[in-house]
């Protein structure tokens, strides 16, 4: 079988030590995988499809493994298809919509798209390094997703590969199968490429600073801000720990102690949109934050350094972490937040909480050493930290995915019924389960 496969692909067919690097997302470890392969266009794909059918080979794609749910980690004897070779990426400014294969990087889009004035606005924080590919095997979102919405807003077409080697390119007119494959993790079919839509770059951008006393404020006052009009295009928080592990990093005078939201409206009309930030100004102010607006796109842009510093500045304070994702209707937030500070204390262990939460889409990170602490703790409190998502009628995932990581929760977040027409759309789509088994369906 190896021999077909080096037939087909050459040196694009890793099968030596290197195959073990492919072991990883950013996450989880899994077993080594038989082989790893790169193909470069859809044709390649489809032949690897039908030669893992004949084989019964089980298929996992990959995109950069940047993944938080364990979706790219292989299981044994697995074939891992990575994308990272499929990167051709054509723009129609005219159209504002582009062409990608499913390597190319999200970040990729948005610059070559900014000469002709456009932008692609989904933007995970792993944006230069993840692929469409993995993007839409997630559904990832990102900050500017709470106005502008997720990977799969921006679908207009896809392409995919079936189980049986056919290739499908599809719109979302009558029945919207791309929106099937869209957040499938990779287990009915192999993206080999998508039209995006583009957007115009607003022409305006105001940025904001808030830190409050207690994280719960800054919730209540990011519930209520919205629930007044607030439309921001990005509303982040950093617990204290996080604003203390950042501060660690950078040392750039972040307030030790407090919890900060950071808001950013945009659009083409100044006045609507300082506006919009005036709205969040003083409703942070009524729930007792200090205010700080920035005056240029220097004090903007140093803010959404100390953001984009969180994941690195955590990595200092213990040298493993697990990375939750739960969403939660933004009226449960102040009790969410809360409960999960009480968790981590209950089980002595570090949680630093930061997040999307404009959407309810928080990331309580578990810090911990596994010399000192056992791991089996950090996960029965990542199982506890999802029961009080549910608990509060959120969900286990807002962007991360189910993979690995929460598959044995997903059966306490759905009724059988759910399941069992879950599991028949993936007995219909791939009827051999070659495509990513033991993913996402418990
Ligand atoms: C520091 C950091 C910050 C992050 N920030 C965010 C964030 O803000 N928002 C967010 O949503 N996520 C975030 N993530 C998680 C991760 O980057 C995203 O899930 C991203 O979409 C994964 O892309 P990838 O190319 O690395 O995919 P991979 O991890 O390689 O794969 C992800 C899933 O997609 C499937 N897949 C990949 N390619 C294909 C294909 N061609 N066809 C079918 N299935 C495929 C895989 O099987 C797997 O199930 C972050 C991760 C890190 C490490």
């Amino acid at each position: 079988m190896l021999g077909e496969l080096k037939a087909l692909l050459g040196p694009r067919v890793l099968s030596g030590p290197e195959k073990r690097v492919y072991r990883y997302d950013a996450i989880l470890v899994g077993p080594e995988p038989l082989a790893v392969v790169l193909p470069e266009s859809r044709e390649e794909v489809q032949a690897l499809v039908r030669l893992a059918r004949r084989f019964g080979l089980p298929l996992v794609p990959r995109g950069a493994g940047s993944g938080l749910s364990g979706g790219a980690v292989p299981e044994e004897g697995a074939l891992v298809v990575a994308f990272t070779r499929m990167t051709r990426l054509e723009l129609d400014p005219q159209g504002r919509t582009a062409w990608a294969e499913p390597g190319v990087t999200t970040a990729r889009i948005s610059e070559e798209a900014r000469p002709f004035g456009l932008f692609y606005p989904p933007d995970p924080a792993s944006w230069r390094t993840s692929t469409l590919g993995g993007n839409l095997g997630e559904n990832a979102g990102g900050p500017l997703c709470f106005k502008y919405g997720v990977t799969g807003d921006y679908v207009l077409e896809l392409e995919f590969v079936d189980a049986f080697g056919e290739v499908h390119r599809l719109g979302r007119q009558a029945y919207d199968l791309p929106g099937l494959l869209i957040g499938s993790e990779g287990t009915l079919g192999l993206i080999t490429g998508v039209r995006v839509r583009l957007l115009p770059l607003p022409r305006y951008r105001a940025t904001l600073m808030a830190a409050f006393p207690e994280v719960g404020a800054l919730a209540a006052a990011v519930s209520q801000a919205i629930a007044e009009g607030a439309v921001p295009a990005r509303l982040e928080f950093l617990d204290p720990t996080c604003v203390g592990a950042v501060e660690d990093y950078l040392g750039m005078g972040l307030p030790r102690g407090d919890a900060l939201l950071l808001a950013e409206t945009d659009g083409d009309d100044l006045e609507v949109v300082q506006e919009e930030l005036s709205l969040v100004e003083e409703t942070a102010a009524s729930f007792g934050a200090r205010v700080q607006k920035a005056r240029d796109e220097k004090e903007a842009e140093a803010l959404w350094r100390a953001r984009r510093a969180v994941s690195p500045a955590l990595g200092r304070i213990r040298p493993k972490r697990v990375n939750e994702d739960i969403a939660v209707p933004r009226s449960a937030l102040p009790q969410v937040v809360r409960e999960i500070q009480a968790l981590g204390k209950a089980y002595g262990l570090i949680v630093a909480q930061f997040g999307h939460i404009g959407d309810g889409n928080l990331h309580p990170n578990i810090l911990f050493d596994p010399g000192r602490e056992p791991e089996e703790k950090v996960w029965e409190l990542a199982h506890e930290i999802a029961r009080v998502a549910l608990r509060h009628g959120g969900v286990l995932s807002g962007e991360h995915g189910i993979g690995l990581m929460k598959k044995a929760f997903l059966a306490e977040a759905m009724d059988p019924d759910t399941l069992e027409a879950l599991w028949a759309v993936k007995g219909a789509l791939d009827p051999g389960g070659v495509f990513n088994p033991g993913k996402l369906l418990p």
